[in-house]
């Protein structure tokens, strides 16, 4: 099975993968976290990116075509995967239905997270994740059981991101609105879009996408 999900910053698409990551067996691909790794790792593309990413902006295509391309050119992918955070742009959706189609794989479900700006922004400021193994937290609506120490697997480890700003936020709504939002008239012409309340709380959330999905999904 294949997924896309989408839906604007802070909407819960990274908190929903990886549950169904873990419940469907299927791989996780999310752009953000992979242009992060290049970052860090002083990549070409990640030279590029690291500036465009604090400014709140977009990549550009090529660099995130090119990069989807190959990912799920690994094998695997043959399993399926959740792609949280690409596309982002039409021209990123025309990208993906090619490379679909020429390996032969479909997009068996596109889901859209829809969440109020106003929520995105405190989702946002209040977000933090594990450098181990990339569960992620928030202040207020789901804090680790033990403060400083990651519930999954036990690490100390935990950090806020760089664009995890107020200041940040702000143009990354603006690039959500104008780049990004177009492409869910696409996929509703292009293929079954369907729409979750991602203002319900993490479970209830949950809940809808294992209906959507037609599959159990634990909330964890
Ligand atoms: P995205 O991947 O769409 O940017 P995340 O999954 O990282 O979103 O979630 C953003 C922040 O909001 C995180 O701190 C997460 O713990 C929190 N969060 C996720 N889903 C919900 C929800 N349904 N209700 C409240 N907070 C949520
Ligand atoms: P979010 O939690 O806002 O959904 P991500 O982790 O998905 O954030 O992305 C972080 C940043 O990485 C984005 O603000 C953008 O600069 C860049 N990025 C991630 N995916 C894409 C993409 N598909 N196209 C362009 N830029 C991207
Ligand atoms: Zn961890």
């Amino acid at each position: 099975m294949n997924i896309v999900l989408l839906g604007p910053p802070g909407a819960g698409k990274g908190t929903q993968a990886k549950r169904i990551e873990k419940a469907l067996g299927l791989v996780q691909l999310s752009t953000g976290d992979m242009l992060r790794a290049a970052v860090a790792a002083g990549t070409e593309v990640g030279l590029k990116a690291k500036a465009v990413m604090e400014a709140g902006k977009l990549v550009s295509d090529d660099i995130l075509i090119g990069m989807i391309a190959e990912r799920i050119g690994e094998p695997d992918c043959k399993n399926g995967f959740i792609l949280d955070g690409f596309p982002r742009t039409v021209a990123q959706a025309e990208a993906l239905d090619a490379m679909l189609k020429a390996r032969g794989y479909k997009l068996d479900h596109c889901i859209e997270m829809r969440v109020d700006d106003a929520a995105l922004v405190a989702r946002i400021s209040g977000r933090y994740s594990c450098k181990n193994c990339g569960a992620v937290y928030h202040d207020q609506t789901r804090p680790t059981r033990v403060a400083g120490t990651c519930d999954s697997c036990g690490s100390k480890d935990l950090l806020r991101r760089p664009d995890d700003k107020a200041e940040t936020v702000a143009a990354r709504l603006k690039a959500y609105h104008e780049q990004t939002a177009p492409i869910i008239p696409y996929y509703r012409d292009h293929g079954a879009l369907r729409s979750v309340d991602g203002m319900a709380d993490m479970d209830a959330v949950t809940g809808e996408l294992s209906k959507l999905l037609g599959k159990p999904i634990a909330a964890v």
